[in-house]
This record gives structure tokens, C-alpha cells and sequence, in this order.
């Protein structure tokens, strides 16, 4: 039976270490996260930020905007957030209404205070082997998961399974650092199944059902990033966790596994940002 990569403790760990370095501090971090519209999850995550970063001693300052604001008012906003020097870290809550151009927005949002490591400056960084000012919060989450449960990277086939922005190509960069083996999977992948079978360290980060028994090696590591609702309201991962468990190593459940290490992370890049920028 697989060992639960247990995210909602080590959580808990990190938080407590951050709560103790800001402590040592007579300034406190700013993190303002801007929304856009009344998209249910995204309120329930952006509060969920606010009452972690309270926690810790971070200010913090959410601006929501209706779904219909202009894109200039938006841009004008992370301009102004931008110069203002009480301003530690800016994230904009993801997805934003379709007439925003989202790489528009992220590409306004200062470097220095890109909490998500998603502007061009930070990706290419990640990219090119330079240091980004931080890392995105969701790879390196799952990367802190891995080293925590000392679980070896280098050498290893780590196939990912989604190529989004913020989860897969960034994953995919850091764990090609630690010297994994890399493949990236998405819906265009023929015979899927033959390739995650090929996995040591197998990541799914899809948002539908998608991984079963008969798509693992035993004894791998299975990482799941997805979080969506199925039918009877339920939250779910992309693994089915009853037939995979048994068969893998190490497997991080769906709640309590990648999730609560992102907003770990967030709280971690804040804090970075605040000790890089602001002392
Ligand atoms: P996304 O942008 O929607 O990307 C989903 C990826 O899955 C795409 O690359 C897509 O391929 C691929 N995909 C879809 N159906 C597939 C299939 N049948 N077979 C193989 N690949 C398939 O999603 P995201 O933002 O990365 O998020 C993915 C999931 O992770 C969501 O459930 C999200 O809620 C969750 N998430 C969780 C956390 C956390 O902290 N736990 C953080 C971020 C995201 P194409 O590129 O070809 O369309």
C-alpha cells in the first residue's frame, strides 16, 4: 500500500517556519491578490489566501473588480501596485473573463513582485537555468513534497500529464534541473497509457478522471495535481485513488496533497519577495 504524500501537514510545517522568520521582522509583507468577476472557486481560493496570509503576519489586500471592467483599468491598476513601494507581491487570481488578455495582464505585473512566477522575465529564467525571482507555487510545491518524503528525482522518468502554464511546463523545467527524464503528456497523446506505464514519478494535472490501475508501474510515485467535482458534488483528483494506491509507492491524495502545498508555496514566495525586495 502506497505511503500518502501528506501536503496538509507539511503545510503546516512550512507555515510555522514562516510565521517564525516574518516574526523576526518590524515590517510586515503586503500580498494583494486582484479578481476579477464573482467565479465561485476562485472567491473560495482567494479567501483561502487572505486568512493563511493573515495568519502569518503577511498584510493582505484583495481587490475585486466586477467581470466586466476594461482591461485598461486592470493594467492601470497593476501599473500603480507596481510603483508602490508598500506593495510586496501581486498575483491576479487565474482565469480571467475572455475579453482580458490574460498574458497582457501577467506581463504588466513587475517581476519583483510576481508572486506566481508567471511573468516572461520569471518563465524564461525557469527556462533558460537563470534563478527566477521565485518559482511557481504549484511545481514547486510538489517538488517540496518530493524532497520532504526524500523521494530521488534525478534519474528518474517523470512523465506529466497536462502542459499548462502553471502547472506541466514549469513542473516539467524543474524537475529536467534535478535531472529527471522528462515527457509531457496532453489531450493530443497517442496511447497514453503506454507512456504514463513508463513512469517512476507519474504527475496528472488534467481535471477529469483519467488515471486507473492499468496506467501505472508498480512501485511509482503518483502525484495528483487535478481538482474538480464529480457528479455528486464531490471533490475529486484525476486518480482513481482506490485502485492506484495499492499499487504505487507514494501517492498524494486529492484533498490534502498538492493543494495545500501551493498555498504553502505562495505564502513562501511572498516571504521570499519581502526579504529580496523590501529589507
Ligand atoms: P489546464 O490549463 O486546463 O490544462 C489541462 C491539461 O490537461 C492540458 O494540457 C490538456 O491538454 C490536458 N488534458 C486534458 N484532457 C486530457 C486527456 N484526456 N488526456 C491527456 N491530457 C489531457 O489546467 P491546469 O490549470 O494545469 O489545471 C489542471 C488541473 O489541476 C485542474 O483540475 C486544476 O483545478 C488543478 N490545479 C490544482 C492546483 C492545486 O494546487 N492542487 C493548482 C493548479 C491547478 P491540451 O493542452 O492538449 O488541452
Amino acid at each position: 500500500m502506497a505511503i500518502i504524500l501528506d501536503g496538509k501537514s507539511l503545510r503546516e510545517k512550512i507555515l510555522t517556519e514562516l510565521k517564525a522568520r516574518l516574526e523576526k521582522y518590524d515590517k510586515k509583507p503586503t500580498l494583494v491578490v486582484i479578481l476579477v468577476g464573482d467565479n465561485p472557486a476562485s472567491k473560495i481560493y482567494v479567501n483561502n489566501k487572505k486568512k493563511t496570509a493573515e495568519n502569518l503576519g503577511i498584510n493582505s489586500i484583495i481587490i475585486n473588480y466586477p467581470a466586466d471592467i476594461s482591461e485598461k483599468v486592470l493594467l492601470e491598476k497593476i501599473q500603480e501596485l507596481n510603483e508602490d513601494d508598500q506593495v510586496t507581491a501581486i498575483l491576479v487570481q487565474l482565469p480571467l473573463p475572455k475579453h482580458i488578455n490574460k498574458f497582457k495582464v501577467i506581463n504588466a505585473i513587475s517581476p519583483q513582485k510576481d508572486v506566481d512566477g508567471f511573468t516572461p522575465e520569471n518563465a524564461g529564467k525557469l527556462f533558460t537555468g537563470e534563478k527566477p525571482y521565485v518559482y511557481p507555487c504549484t511545481p514547486k510545491g510538489i517538488i517540496r513534497l518530493l524532497d520532504e518524503y526524500k523521494i530521488p528525482i534525478e534519474e528518474q522518468h517523470a512523465v506529466i500529464v497536462g502542459r499548462s502554464n502553471i502547472v506541466g511546463k514549469p513542473l516539467a523545467q524543474m524537475l529536467l534541473q534535478r535531472n529527471a527524464t522528462v515527457t509531457i503528456c496532453h489531450s493530443r497523446t497517442k496511447n497514453l497509457s503506454d507512456i504514463t506505464k513508463t513512469a517512476d514519478i507519474l504527475v496528472s494535472a488534467v481535471g477529469g478522471k483519467i488515471i486507473g490501475k492499468n496506467m501505472i508501474k508498480p512501485n511509482c510515485v503518483v502525484i495528483d495535481v487535478g481538482i474538480f467535482k464529480d457528479e455528486n458534488g464531490k471533490t475529486r483528483g484525476d486518480v482513481n485513488f482506490e485502485e492506484v494506491s495499492p499499487l504505487a509507492s507514494y501517492i498524494s491524495p486529492v484533498p490534502g496533497g498538492v493543494g495545500p502545498m501551493t498555498i504553502a508555496m505562495l505564502m513562501s514566495n511572498t516571504v521570499e519577495l519581502f526579504e529580496k525586495n523590501h529589507l
